[in-house]
């Protein structure tokens, strides 16, 4: 999805590459957001913004963005390229996909763990269980963060990779064995169209209700 938004430029603090393709991009936060919502982000060469999740707690000094580096993609490419100092053009936030201190479930593929990681950074972790589905175990972005505060309330998957403590497999596998899942609970899924459509599916046949489904697709 791109939108045409009102975009104003701002100087990147810091920028590195956390994984194989996966940059985290910083700087200093110019406005107040709730956790949860995304900006758009242009070159600014007439390019229209793409949108991203902000990473970052609500009262931190940085505003962080977790992305992954698209080669075939319009602003990845060129995003990937910064360095400290240079330049991006940036929207004010904006987006419903907030959580509040309700038990609730926040399942991530991805980058898709972005939002939850403001969450968490915000101190929403009460009554939470975190679930990230990646390919290997270089895409658990954040692991050294949540583990110690969330324990075993934070379930990796890893489908090509096996290691200790982690589930050996895809996401969906995990929650299709799953006997507990409370259906008056929160189940918040962000991440690519496939995961989200197929987690809803799930929860769905698991008779958690679709009002407790809470949905952010990366298109
Ligand atoms: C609500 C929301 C939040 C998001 N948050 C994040 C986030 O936190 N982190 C993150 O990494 N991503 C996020 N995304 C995805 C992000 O917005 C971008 O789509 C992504 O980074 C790719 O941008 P790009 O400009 O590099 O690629 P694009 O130029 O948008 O291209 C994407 C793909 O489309 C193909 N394509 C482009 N133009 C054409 C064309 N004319 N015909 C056919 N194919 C074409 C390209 O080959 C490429 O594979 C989010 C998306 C949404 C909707």
């Amino acid at each position: 999805m791109k939108k045409k938004l009102d975009l104003t430029r701002i100087k990147l603090s810091r920028q590195r590459e956390i994984a194989p393709g996966v940059f985290l991009m910083s700087f200093p936060r110019p406005w107040d957001f709730t956790a949860g919502q995304v900006i758009g982000i242009s070159s600014g060469h007439g390019l229209e913004a793409r949108l991203y999740s902000i990473a970052s707690g609500e009262l931190d000094d940085e505003v962080d963005i977790l992305y992954s580096l698209n080669p075939e993609g319009k602003l990845t490419p060129w995003l990937s390229a910064l360095n400290t100092a240079d330049s991006i053009h940036i929207s004010e936030p904006f987006g419903s996909f907030t959580c509040g201190g309700e038990d609730a479930w926040w399942i991530a593929s991805g980058t898709g763990i972005a939002p939850f990681r403001s969450m968490f950074l915000t101190g929403l972790t009460k009554g939470k269980k975190l679930l990230h589905g990646g390919r290997d175990l270089s895409s658990f972005y954040f692991n050294e963060q949540f583990l110690p505060v969330l324990g075993n309330r934070y379930v990796r998957c890893c489908s090509r990779e096996e290691a200790p403590g982690i589930y050996g497999g895809r996401l969906t596998r995990y929650l299709m064995e799953q006997t507990d899942m409370p259906p008056h609970e929160k189940y918040y899924l962000c991440g690519s169209a496939e995961m989200v459509v197929d987690v809803r599916d799930i929860l769905l046949t698991k008779g958690i209700p679709f009002n407790n489904i809470i949905s952010e697709i990366y298109f």
